[in-house]
């Protein structure tokens, strides 16, 4: 008997080594599967390589999977990561512009290993890509390149002392602004979604980001505390977004995986895709192929 769809619950927001997580596509899936979670979504930083291994392992296990990624985008001056969910993973325009971020990631990788170098640590930019084996590497790739070449102990260490905003081997990383990001995600048929808004200070931006057509808000976040969750539960009221959440698991932490840390009932799931219907519909209308 098939169970009913009520008692299922998805986690959405999770990494692979297609970006900065640690997991392939198998194993992330595997994780879902001893959590005993329904639906999955892929969300890798500025990339979708890893959507069809990850739907395909997916489907091998009887998990409903939600193609997705993850854009670095800026609204007045605060960084802002905005989900994209239900995309089109081979629309062209979408595959394009992420393909200019990659090579903005790629750039910034060799300025912060400059940067290393001037302050005396020797690491070279092939040891971090030949680490990362990514179109989408970013920091926490240079992290553990300094951590594997016993630069440092720890992959805090790497961070506290070189990689953290404004210490010496930060760079800024160039960014499309969050409105641009919007409609990256809704010409590829998807919903536009808020990531971690806890996470960057940043409510003021949000009636803007509405009156750019965001759809929703990740409320439910393993860095939001349950105050936290029911502020962005009530915004998400106010302004008549989508409510989502994932556990924004990067592989192990301090020994376990986060995925399945937030387990999203599947109710919001089945607005989500409600939603990217509409987004879908109107994105073929408005940008027949
Ligand atoms: P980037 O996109 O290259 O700027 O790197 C951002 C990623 O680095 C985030 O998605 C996290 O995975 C990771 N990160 C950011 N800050 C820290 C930190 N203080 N310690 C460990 N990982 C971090
Ligand atoms: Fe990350
Ligand atoms: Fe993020
Ligand atoms: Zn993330």
């Amino acid at each position: 008997m098939s169970e009913p769809q009520e008692s299922r619950f998805a986690d959405l927001h999770l990494h692979t080594f297609f970006s900065d997580g640690t997991y392939s596509p198998e194993e992330l899936v595997a994780q879902g599967e001893r959590q005993e979670l329904g639906v999955l979504a892929l969300t890798d930083h500025d990339t979708v390589e890893g959507c069809p291994p990850t739907a395909k392992a997916c489907a091998a296990a009887g998990i409903e999977f939600i193609a997705g990624t993850e854009l670095t985008a800026e609204q007045d001056r605060h960084e802002i990561h905005i989900l994209g969910y239900e995309i089109d993973v081979q629309n062209p325009k979408l595959l394009h512009e992420i393909s200019k971020f990659q090579i903005v990631r790629q750039n910034r990788i060799r300025e912060m290993v400059q940067r290393l170098n001037e302050l005396n640590v020797p690491l070279q930019a092939e040891e971090v890509f030949a680490l990362a084996n990514c179109r989408a590497p970013g920091r926490p790739h240079v992290a553990r390149a300094l951590v594997q070449a016993g630069l440092v102990g720890s992959l805090d260490e790497a961070f506290e002392r070189f990689l953290k905003k404004n210490r010496p081997a930060w760079v800024p990383k160039f960014k499309m602004s969050a409105l641009e990001a919007t409609e990256l995600i809704h010409q590829s048929g998807g919903v536009a979604v808020m990531a971690h808004p806890a996470l960057n200070r940043s409510d003021e931006v949000i009636p803007v980001m509405v009156d750019g057509g965001l759809d929703g808000i990740e409320c439910f976040h393993t860095k939001h505390s349950s105050a936290m969750a029911d502020h962005y539960l009530q915004i998400a009221e106010r302004f008549n977004l989508l409510v989502t959440g994932g556990s924004d698991c990067h592989g192990l932490s301090k020994g376990r995986p986060l995925i399945g840390s937030v387990r999203l009932p599947y109710v919001y799931v089945e607005k989500l895709k409600a939603k990217a219907a509409e987004r879908r519909a109107a994105a073929v209308r408005q940008f027949p192929a």
